[in-house]
């Protein structure tokens, strides 16, 4: 479709929008298990003052706008003291991952200098996001990519075998995304720190959470800079922290490693060049807003809301297992799920099916595989309905058991 000849109204053109979003997803009715976490109106309201202020700015040169340069600033020392960080230092990014790849890329330049690995290697559990698989095809990289274990946590001795004098990097995440259990972090760490090479804890995730849950007096394995030889930890902002896309913290444990992911450039007609990111022109807005939402929370805001989230995620845990026919895989330990077939059932469930009934009656998750699941982020958003939802799951349960979906796409993200 062509630019129109003559441009529309502000009323025409929002119409016309407000007509493309009909078939959307409904997460403002709590009803997507992903991709949009709602803090509530109060956390809209603050996201969308600063929104309004910060629209327009660019924080590809803070000289110009320096309270950018402060927002990142404050953002990224904030995050430094939940993960217990005392020496890091960071950068906010545009999302988990640009996080990720800053942190590879971080991972192959220190190898380099300091013990000139030419042919970067790193291990990563098969339960790590594709952003590291992404990362690796950018910068060089090869994966070995290890099995996890029953439980779907990492498996230490197998990615032992695999970590020698080319590793880079070795990753775990706290929690992963496919079943939510948190991998072993000391153990992983300690394999890295044998060779040399970099620890990187995904904790795009439970970067907003795991700190909250242990304030509540919650046992949370150890996964953050108080883990010797971990040395970089990436964490969501818009997820978990509950502000608008487009913003992540990447951290090092310390300033010296940090310029590992730096670009500095000093020879171009148009000046001096030093970027942090993938990013040149860095919107203001998405940094404008985390940090009004992460001050506007504050401690006791997250800590509400994590109580919230992870609550919801438990009722939800204990109501699929209690409908026959279905299981959830391990043991979940924050505020993620995944959602299968029960391998003991008399009548098996097609938890693909399932999903489909679910999102005739407006519920949204994503599907996985494998094994062929229904993935569930829970955050605050959903926990209003949670009764709602488990009695639909049952009814949706009924309706398709004998029936298997054709379509067996798991689509976690798409190009077009
Ligand atoms: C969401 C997520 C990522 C990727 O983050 P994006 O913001 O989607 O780029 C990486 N790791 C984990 C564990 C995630 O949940």
């Amino acid at each position: 479709m062509a630019l129109p000849e003559h441009g529309m109204s502000k009323e025409q053109v929002v119409a016309a929008l407000e007509a493309k979003r009909a078939r959307d997803a409904r997460w403002q009715d709590g009803r997507t298990f992903g991709m949009v976490y709602d803090g509530g109106p109060g956390v809209h309201e603050v996201a969308e003052a600063a929104a309004r202020m910060y629209l327009h700015e660019n924080a590809l040169n803070t000289l110009a706008f320096p309270s950018l340069g402060e927002i990142q600033s404050e953002v990224v020392a904030a995050c430094a003291a939940l993960f217990h960080g005392d020496t890091a230092a960071g950068f906010m990014t545009s999302g988990g991952t640009e996080s990720i790849l800053m942190a590879v890329k971080a991972a192959r330049e220190r190898a380099r200098a300091e013990r000139g690995v030419t042919e970067p290697e790193m291990v990563v559990p098969e339960s790590a996001h594709a952003a590291f698989h992404k990362a690796a095809h950018y910068f060089g990289l090869r994966v070995h990519k290890v099995p996890v274990r029953d439980d779907w946590r990492a498996d230490v001795d197998a990615m032992a075998e695999h970590v020698g004098e080319r590793t880079v990097l070795v990753v775990g995440s706290a929690p992963q995304y496919p079943q939510g259990v948190i991998d072993p972090i000391p153990e992983l760490a300690r394999l890295a720190a044998d060779v040399g090479a970099s620890m990187h804890v995904d904790a795009c995730m439970g970067g907003f959470v795991l700190p909250f849950l242990e304030m509540e007096g919650e046992d949370v394995p150890p996964w953050d800079f108080r883990v010797d030889g971990v040395t970089t930890i990436s964490a969501d902002i818009h997820k978990l922290g509950y502000a608008p896309k487009g913003a992540s913290v990447i951290l090092h444990r310390t300033k010296e490693l940090r310029r590992h992911q730096t670009f500095v450039f000093d020879d171009w007609l148009g000046g001096f060049y030093a970027s942090p990111n993938m990013q040149g022109t860095r919107p203001g807005l998405p940094m404008a807003t985390a940090w009004a939402v992460m001050h506007h929370l504050g401690i006791d805001g997250y800590r509400r809301l994590t109580r919230v989230a992870v609550d919801a995620a438990r009722r939800i845990a204990a109501g699929v297992r209690a409908t026959p026919g279905l299981t959830v895989l391990g043991e979940p330990q924050a505020h993620l799920l995944a959602i299968a077939a029960d391998p003991e059932a008399a009548r098996p469930v097609d938890v693909f099916a399932l999903g489909d009934a679910l999102a005739r009656r407006g519920w949204f998750h994503d599907r996985q595989s494998p094994p062929d699941s229904l993935h569930a982020t829970v955050s605050a958003g959903n926990a209003p309905v949670v009764d709602e939802y488990l009695a639909d799951l049952a009814a949706c349960v009924d309706e398709v058991l004998g029936t298997r979906a054709a379509d067996r796409r798991t689509d976690y993200a798409t190009l077009e």
